[in-house]
Parts: C-alpha cells; structure tokens; sequence
C-alpha cells in the first residue's frame, strides 16, 4: 500500500488584510513546516500569499472557482486566473458555500470536474449537518457527495488533489469529531474509492476537516484514514497553524 504523504491546508476564508497576511507569511517562513502544506487566502490575496511563499515549499490554493471558463460572469474568478496568479489548488464545495451559495452535489462535482480541466489540484469537502448526523443518514448523505463527485471525476484524478471530510456540525464549533468517529468516515469514503479504483483510493489523500487545533491534531492525524487536515479558524494564527503541520509529521 502506497503510503501517503500527510497534507495540511489552512483555509483562511474571508479573513485578512495585506498587512495581516504579511505578518502570518513572515512567521510561516521564519519556520517553514515539515509536512506538505497548501495555503488558501481569499481570491484577492492570492498573489501576495503566492510571492510571500514564494521560496517555501508550500502550495497555494483558493477557496472556490467559476464553472465557466471566461465571459460575463461578473464577479467570478475562473480556473485559469487561478493558475495565473499562482495557485496550484482549490477548495471546492465547503459546506458554507454548499450552504450558503446553494452548491449543490451536482454543482460542486461539475466544479470540481472544471477545476481539473483548468489544471488545478481540488481539494473536495464532503460531509454531514448535525441534523444528518443525529438521524442515522451520515454513511447516506456522504456517500451521495462523493457519488455524486465520482460520476464526474476519475479516482486517479482526486487522488492528484484530496477529499476532506468536514462534518458540518464541527466546523467552527469547537465540536470536533472524535478520531474515531471521523476514521470510521474516512475508511468507508476510502472504502467507496477502492470499489472504483483501488490503487488510486490507496493513493488518495482523505483530510479532516473541523475545529482542529494544536491540542487535537496529532490524536486525529494518527488514524489509519486520516491523511492530513483543512484547517479553518486555527489557520488564521500562524504558529497554530504551524503546530498543526507538526502534528502532522
Ligand atoms: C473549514 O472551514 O474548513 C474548517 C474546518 O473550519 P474550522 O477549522 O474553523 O472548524
């Protein structure tokens, strides 16, 4: 069994200023991590984050992507533009956007389909709200998101990006799944990708993702499915976030 490189990527969502953003790089390279790590600032400050990490290893990824690839779309950003300004990744379908932007399955495995057609590597979240949870329908619900995902994407393809598993319910919440809880998803959603690819789902990174932080991370990083983390809040300070990565080693 290929043995997977662990990943750790700092979702900073609708936070920061240039200034902000300066500080954070500055102590990210004072002490550049071990593990393999991708940044995702908001659309604007990509080509800041992308010249401060610019001798870094790390990689550099938004946070969303156009379905189209150019025209009159106001207000979206496509694929390309992306790789333009630097990035190398994308966050598609978090469940704020799921939630918020009615992105539904279809619409976020066509993203996620329109982001490797651009060149990107996606980062895919899936998972449950509270609600799911507590009704017995997490194993329906999740499955369904990546189905959906897989009619559109080949195993080999996500294997080049990552899933995350983010169950809703301990996003920002400082609720957060137990290891065992989040392994028990993560095996099935492993489980699933073998059943189309089996090499390839051996080779695919399956992050976790909700209210991790310095004090959870390795207990989380050590289980057997658990490939790395998407990091929301506690990206936002860098030496938690840096103290994650090492958990990840
Ligand atoms: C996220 O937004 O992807 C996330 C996991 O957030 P947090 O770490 O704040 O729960």
């Amino acid at each position: 069994m290929p043995v997977r490189a662990k990943l750790v990527a700092a979702n900073w969502k609708m936070n920061g200023s240039q200034s902000e953003n300066e500080r954070w790089l500055a102590t990210f390279r004072s002490a550049p991590p071990h593990c393999e790590t991708v940044v995702c600032p908001p659309f604007v400050y990509l080509a800041q984050v992308a010249q401060g990490l610019e001798r870094t290893q790390a990689g550099i990824g938004a946070q969303n992507l156009c379905l189209q690839v150019a025209g009159a779309w106001t207000g979206e950003v496509a694929g390309e533009m992306l790789i333009d300004l630097g990035a190398q990744w994308v966050i598609v379908g978090h469940s704020e956007r799921r939630a918020a932007y009615g992105e539904t399955d279809e619409i976020v495995a066509a993203k996620a389909e329109r982001a490797i057609a651009a060149g990107l590597r996606p980062i895919v979240c899936i998972g449950e709200t509270l609600e799911q949870r507590e009704g017995g329908r997490t194993q329906q619900v999740v499955m369904a998101q990546l189905d959906a995902i897989l009619r559109r994407c080949s195993v080999a393809q996500l294997a080049n990006g990552a899933l995350a598993y983010e169950p809703v319910w301990a996003i920002g919440t400082g609720r957060t799944a137990t290891p065992q809880q989040a392994q028990q998803v993560h095996a099935t959603i492993r489980a699933r990708l073998a059943g189309a690819d089996q090499a390839s789902a051996a080779a695919t990174r399956v992050l976790y993702g909700g209210s991790v932080k310095p004090g959870n991370a390795a207990e989380l990083f050590s289980q057997p499915d658990i490939d790395g983390g998407l990091i929301g809040g506690a990206s936002l300070v860098a030496n938690d976030f840096l103290a994650i990565c090492a958990a990840a080693r």
